[in-house]
């Protein structure tokens, strides 16, 4: 009989699994992958850290959480500055004075603004009412048609006038030359990989892997005295009062006997044709911009490709819409009932958790649980 039976051995099971440990818990941790880490795992190939379940870039402006895992892990100073190509014609991102002077020719912040000012005003927008609307009054017409536009598209796999304008105030707006797309106090990827994070969290606990706690029930319900379940909630209920909906992502990834493909960690296709949304080139993650000459002659690089999700294909983002949310706050009304399972993490609460916030829950539960 363990204390704790920790069902996903993703970035919030081996955060708690680690802090039972340290609190002399005995620990079992089983994940359905033949992979610990859930959707951080890093996969090595060639040297090269690849971001299987997609791209990763930690950054967080909670202290505690950033010195938290760096008890665990060093970090790189990786700065995310990614670029938009369209068709061809190569922008900064996020939306800055490179971007601005690169698609007008303007050079000082006030010539920027007024730039902006008159295409909203062009446009006749007072109060933005959708995604469309919200990005013309922030970056104006030229960067929404060349920059948002058919990125977002192909993204939400809908017309940018029917999604909510929230999406794009996510991106940074800035009247400086920066190209950090995050605003973030800290930021960095695991020197040696997110594996090699996970690693060190789970390091001296058991862990069970191909191990599906919904197909082995009658094995592992009783194992332990308490269950942290960060599946999916509906999953978990067999699905009894409906599907929770996701987002997909298919990545199609290729070795190249090439040393630099692209120049930098991410390239975003804006334009509509482009089938995929972005490449992604590892070692950029790892290695950060300065080619120091050790370099080996080889590169991974992944197209992500945006997809409808449908049951059977791995869940990667929530929807979070009313209809979702509502669902989700019935099934969290069945798990209250639950006396020994807990559940957590990005799945197990239908929430689009970054890094760092699976972290600060994670380190929540702990708190009341422990
Ligand atoms: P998961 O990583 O999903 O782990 C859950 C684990 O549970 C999985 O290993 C799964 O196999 C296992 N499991 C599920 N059901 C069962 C079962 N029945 N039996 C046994 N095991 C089971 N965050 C950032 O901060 N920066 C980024 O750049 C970033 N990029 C992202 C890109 C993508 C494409 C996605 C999808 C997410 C991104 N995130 C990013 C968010 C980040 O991935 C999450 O915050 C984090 O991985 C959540 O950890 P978790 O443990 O809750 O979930
Ligand atoms: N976006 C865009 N062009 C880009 C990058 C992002 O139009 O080159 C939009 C897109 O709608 C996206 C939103 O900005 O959904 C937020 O971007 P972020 O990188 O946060 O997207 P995520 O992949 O995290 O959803």
């Amino acid at each position: 009989m363990y204390d704790y039976l920790v069902v996903g051995s993703g970035l919030f099971g081996s955060v708690f699994a680690r802090e039972a440990k340290n609190r002399g818990k005995s620990v079992l941790v089983i994940d359905k992958r033949n992979n610990v880490g859930g959707n951080i795992y890093t996969e090595n190939i060639e040297g090269i850290h690849v971001h299987k379940y997609g791209a990763h870039i930690f950054h967080t402006n909670n202290k505690e959480v950033w010195d938290y895992l760096n008890k665990y892990i060093e970090f790189n100073r990786f700065t995310n500055s990614p670029i938009a190509n369209y068709k061809g014609e190569l922008y900064s991102l996020p939306f800055n004075m490179y971007t601005f002077n690169k698609m007008w020719g303007v050079v000082t912040p006030a010539e920027a603004k007024e730039m902006i000012d008159k295409q909203v005003k062009e446009a006749g927008i007072t109060t933005p009412k959708n995604l469309e609307e919200q990005a013309i009054s922030l970056v104006g017409k030229d960067i929404y048609l060349k920059l948002i536009k058919g990125y977002t598209e192909k993204q939400w796999g809908r017309d940018c006038k029917d999604l909510p304008s929230f999406i794009i105030k996510r991106l940074p707006v800035r009247f400086t030359y920066d190209n950090n797309y995050f605003n973030a106090l800290y930021q960095g990827i695991p020197k040696g990989g997110y594996t090699k994070l996970i690693n060190n969290l789970l390091d001296g606990i058991e862990v069970r892997l191909n191990t599906d706690y919904l197909k082995e029930k009658e094995k592992y319900e009783n194992i332990a005295k308490k269950i942290i379940f960060t599946g999916p909630i509906d999953e978990y209920y067999n699905y009894k009062l409906g599907t929770l909906e996701y987002r997909s992502v298919r990545f199609e990834t290729e070795l190249l006997n090439i040393d630099n493909f692209q120049g930098n960690a991410a390239v975003n296709y804006t334009d509509r044709e482009t089938p995929w949304t972005r490449i992604i080139e590892h070692k950029w993650f790892e290695f950060g911009k300065d080619d120091n000459g050790n370099d080996i002659p080889k590169t991974v690089i992944s197209r992500e490709f945006s997809s409808e999700w449908k049951l059977g294909d791995e869940p990667y983002y929530p929807v979070n819409d009313e209809k979702n949310n509502k669902l989700y706050e019935e099934y969290k009304k069945l798990s209250m009932n639950e006396k020994n399972v807990i559940f957590g993490g990005r799945l197990g609460s239908y929430s689009y958790y970054d890094m760092d916030k699976t972290v600060e829950k994670a380190l929540e539960l702990v708190k009341e649980e422990l």
